[in-house]
């Protein structure tokens, strides 16, 4: 099975239902299915075929669905590229990701004129038109280019679909990594349903469900939560184009919504809204939470006054993604990522790759079906990171007595003072549990006496805040060595589009 095909068969069993709901308009799930093979022959027609790769660099629009399934459906390798990469950026993982067609919004086609004689293997731009009502104009690229809405238009529904091994690439992430070039991880078919299933299993999603999709499309925690997942169980997604707490309240009230899929960060603007309120959410029935770790304090907070639970899981682009979620059906335990969903082994590994005992820190391994194929083009890379059958997260995590898993914190961005160990996120649920403080990250940075010390950023609620009160409340809660040695106040946190907090940026914020 694959989700193009289980596209199908979900649509043949809810037709009239809604399966995408974007800024007032509604797509039934006979419209979907309809678009997607149509979108899928035109393709063919244009000399696309099984193994050929695209890139889908649209945000998220029901044009990012249909682009995505109708590759699938003809067997094209899909490559989703935040739109709003540079030049640069763009044009590497375009030409290292061998992309034989783009498919574009109309407002990116000025970019893409100023980039295409660094892309000669591109032969078609498809360009979806953010507003059908004005067509785009003459441009440089006009032999090449296509339109999105003409091509699902001019399409045909008696498409003869080509065999998808479960093997066969079903998309190429190219994954930020913190030094050298994107990776690309390639997910299979296999990689991809059985992620999307296992998951819409462990969080019960039904054909009643609709599930807020804010988390840009393009990142694999949208990809397979957001949107894979509901459109498996017939439910319906509600496309959000960027996050605010007040569209996400409003969507919430008027769309009846009953899942929310963020990271932390969302959650805490979520929080700290002035006018969010209780009733805002009363639809939600669960709130998941991954990408990054959910601060104790911050989770605690939200579900007090929003009276809802979260459920926080754990995940990584290379294993499509989820890998452990806390379970619903079992007591939820606060700051851990939860127990290894179905399908899936996790486990916890010291340097030699054996299994340290429960509550020894260690590197998290994974394995199971949804784990990749490997990087694209990279055989030391891949080697480097798939052993024995093995996914190496570069997470260190410990796993307790029941079977629950805690991320300590990424293996690179532990900090060495005078020879002890430092995670940051232990230091960030104490800067987090201060009542005036709205968001945190450590770092680590070079100090003569002790190699490294600790240096905090924090972004506070409350004006009166002062360095000195903060350490002093950090003395109360940390070992001395532990203790941030600065504290820097910012207005904001540096986050990329998906609302992670960027640790590196702070990094050379301290080297500048
Ligand atoms: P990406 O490939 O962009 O999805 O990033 C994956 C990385 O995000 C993982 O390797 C972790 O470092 C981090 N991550 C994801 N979920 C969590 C979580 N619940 N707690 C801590 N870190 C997380």
């Amino acid at each position: 099975m694959n989700l193009s095909d289980q596209l199908t068969v979900t649509a043949k069993k809810n037709l009239t239902k809604t399966a995408l709901y974007f800024q007032g308009k509604e797509t039934s799930y006979q419209e979907l299915e309809g678009a997607v093979t149509k979108f899928a022959s035109s393709l063919k027609k244009l000399g696309f075929q099984k193994g050929d790769h695209i890139a889908l660099v649209v945000g998220n629009t029901p044009h990012f669905v249909i682009g995505l399934y109708g590759a699938l459906r003809l067997g094209v390798t899909v490559i989703p590229i935040n739109p709003i990469y540079t030049p640069d950026e763009l044009s590497y993982i375009i030409n290292n990701g061998d992309v034989k067609g783009i498919i574009t919004l109309d407002m990116l086609l000025e970019k893409f004129e100023k980039m295409a004689e660094d892309l000669p293997k591109v032969e078609h731009y498809i360009i979806a038109e953010t507003n059908p009502e004005v067509p785009f104009g003459h441009s440089s690229l006009s032999p090449k280019l296509k339109s999105f809405t003409q091509l699902v238009q001019e399409g045909e529904l008696d498409f003869e679909r080509p065999y998808l091994d479960d093997d066969d690439v079903a998309v190429i992430l190219y994954t930020s990594g913190t030094t050298g070039k994107p990776k690309g991880a390639m997910l299979t078919h296999k990689n991809l349903y059985s992620n999307a299933k296992d998951v819409g299993t462990y969080l019960g999603i039904t054909p009643d469900d609709r599930v807020i999709a804010t988390l840009p499309m393009f990142h694999v925690f949208c990809l397979t939560v957001a949107l894979n997942a509901p459109l498996m169980s017939g439910g319906t997604v509600l496309v959000v184009p960027k996050f605010s707490p007040e569209t996400i309240f409003k969507l919430t009230r008027e769309q009846q919504a009953t899942v929310f899929a963020g990271v932390p960060t969302m959650y805490n603007y979520l929080l700290q809204y002035p006018e969010g309120k209780s009733s805002d959410f009363e639809s939600i029935r669960l709130c998941v939470s991954g990408g990054a770790s959910m601060p104790v304090a911050l989770l605690e907070n939200f579900e007090k006054k929003f009276n809802c639970q979260i459920s926080e899981g754990y995940g990584l682009s290379e294993s499509s993604p989820v890998t452990c979620f806390n379970p619903l059906d079992r007591p939820r335990k606060a700051g851990s990522i939860g127990t290894s969903i179905i399908h899936v082994e996790n486990k916890v590994v010291d340097e030699n790759g054996e299994e340290v005992p429960v509550g020894e820190v260690g590197e998290l391994i994974v394995r199971g079906p949804n784990v990749m194929k490997g990087y694209y083009k990279m055989p030391e890379e891949t080697a480097a990171t798939l052993k024995d059958g093995w996914l190496y997260t570069g997470d260190m995590a410990r796993v307790d007595e029941d079977g629950y898993f805690y991320i300590v914190d990424r293996k690179k961005d532990l900090i060495l003072v005078g020879g002890y160990n430092v995670y940051p996120r232990e230091v960030e649920e104490v800067l987090y549990s201060h009542p005036k403080v709205a968001e945190a990250a450590v770092v680590g940075v070079p100090d003569p006496d002790t190699g490294e010390a600790v240096a905090a950023f924090v972004v506070s609620k409350d004006e009166s805040l002062t360095e000195e009160e903060l350490i002093a409340y950090c003395k109360e809660h940390l070992a001395k060595y532990k203790i941030p040695s600065s504290i820097s106040f910012m207005e904001e946190l540096p986050k990329n589009t998906t609302g992670k907090i960027l640790r590196r940026h702070l990094k050379e914020k301290i080297k500048q």
